[in-house]
């Protein structure tokens, strides 16, 4: 008998750049792959086709997703462009004509489209078996968690609500079912993330759906609360400094959230605020700084900011060096003033020269260096849950409540090298320095 032969599986090649939204937006595209059967091949030669999730926030990104664009028509040959870069007018096309379609962010159903058209599924049921969780570029134990998409702020130095559009949060009982598949598969630590997280379910009016049946309100206090009880980490990330966000200081103080807040402050100037058409209450800000600081002690908030705005002078900029005095916030990033093409920031008066924009990010970054260390320093001797994120020789490198992954410090463990990537252990800490926590594992470590 005449032996059937069997189509050759289709590979795609995936090349994912740009902030952790890009990330989950890759990630849905890989668990589509997956599931309809397609293999996901590690070099540019094994794949029959490469798909390029590109970044187009700042200048240097739009540089780099078409860089990445360039190598792999180079290598491969057959390309398709997803991400940021596609919702940036031709430039993709104009740069690279030889691409075979080209897509905005969070397009799945497109991307899937252009993938059918230029490599046709096989059908077979066995490689149609995904694991339930999806594919995750995050290693096993944290997986980031998209709540929403777009934005409704119109931020001056900002061009994501043109390139995602307006919000749209996603029902509330589809993010908790995927919370729940995550914690299923293993999931330690879980990192819900938007453009502007305080804003979920605003575009739907709070309205009430569904989770196992229940009626629970599309909002960031109900999707905490149901969060906190999956028993996992729980960290937000973008939440604004609006009076929503007290309204999550219980959930921390009951243990539900963990106690960190990433509030993207950007400026201290009311002046500047208002040119960057963000709220420019600074009072009311620090106010709300230290009225949650009074209900949870522990908590740790991260900020960034943006130097060099059009305009800033020296006196707004020191402004801006007295806020971060009276904050004592624990972590900052900072940012450049960068020119994104397209940005209404850049039709302000009083464009600042490139070498005083970086030099007052340095100095920024230099003032704000005392205050995290001191605030490192108040940690020593004291006994942390941490979870560990990588072993080397010289132990374990895990994060504590206070470190999200890939942005803030880690925790040392010198004599940490028996745990495992994904073990939660208690730490007593030992040192610091500007960034990081060094710690030995306390007796009786293990955290069941
Ligand atoms: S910077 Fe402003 S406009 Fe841009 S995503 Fe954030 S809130 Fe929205």
């Amino acid at each position: 008998m005449a032996s059937r032969k069997k189509a050759r599986i289709p590979r795609v090649g995936f090349v994912s750049l740009g902030c952790p939204k890009a990330a989950s937006d890759a990630e849905q595209i890989l668990t589509r792959l997956r599931a309809e059967g397609y293999e996901i091949s590690g070099s540019y030669a094994g794949a029959d086709l490469v798909v390029v999730n590109t970044c187009g926030f700042i200048d240097a990104a739009v540089e780099e997703s078409l860089d990445a664009i360039g190598e792999a028509l180079d290598e491969n040959g057959r390309v398709i462009v997803t991400g940021c870069l596609g919702a940036k007018g031709t430039i993709v096309q104009d740069t690279h004509p030889a691409v075979l379609a080209v897509t905005g962010p969070h397009a799945l159903q497109e991307v899937m489209d252009a993938v059918h058209a230029h490599l046709p599924p096989r059908h077979d049921p066995f490689v149609d078996l995904v694991p339930a969780q999806g594919i995750r570029l995050t290693p096993d134990h944290f997986a980031y968690l998209k709540i929403s998409e777009g934005c409704n702020h119109r931020c001056s130095f900002c061009i994501i609500p043109g390139l995602r559009g307006p919000l749209v949060s996603r029902p509330i009982g589809e993010v908790l079912k995927e919370a729940e598949t995550l914690a299923a598969a293993g999931v330690k630590e879980l990192i819900v993330i938007s453009q502007d997280t305080g804003a979920y379910g605003v575009d739907v009016r709070y309205r009430t759906g569904f989770a196992g049946g229940r009626p629970v309100r599309t909002r960031l206090y109900e999707l905490c609360r149901e969060l906190g009880e999956l028993g996992m980490w729980l960290r937000l990330h973008y939440v604004y400094p609006y009076p929503s966000a007290d309204d999550l200081l219980p959930l921390m103080a009951e243990g539900k959230l963990l106690p960190y807040l990433d509030v993207p402050f950007q400026h201290a100037s009311p002046r500047i605020l208002k040119l960057m058409k963000r709220p420019g209450d600074v009072d009311k800000v620090l106010e709300r700084v230290t009225a949650w600081r009074k209900a949870v002690p522990d908590l740790t908030i991260r900020s960034t900011f943006i130097t060099g705005f059009p305009g800033e002078t020296e006196t707004e900029f020191n402004e801006l060096l007295d806020f971060l005095d009276i904050a004592q916030l624990d972590r900052v990033g900072c940012f450049a003033y960068s020119p994104v093409e397209g940005a209404a920031a850049n039709a302000l008066p009083g464009a600042l020269p490139e070498e005083v924009r970086e030099e007052r990010k340095l100095r920024l970054l230099r003032h704000q260096e005392d205050i995290s260390t001191q605030r490192l320093e108040a940690k020593i001797g004291r006994t942390l849950t941490v979870l560990v994120d990588d072993i080397d020789e010289e132990g374990a490198i895990a994060r504590s409540q206070g470190d999200a992954p890939d942005i803030d410090g880690v925790v040392y463990i010198v004599d940490g090298h028996e745990l495992e990537v994904g073990d939660f252990a208690e730490v007593t800490i030992t040192d610091c320095d500007v960034h990081d926590l060094y710690a030995e594992l306390t007796p009786m470590r293990a955290v069941p």
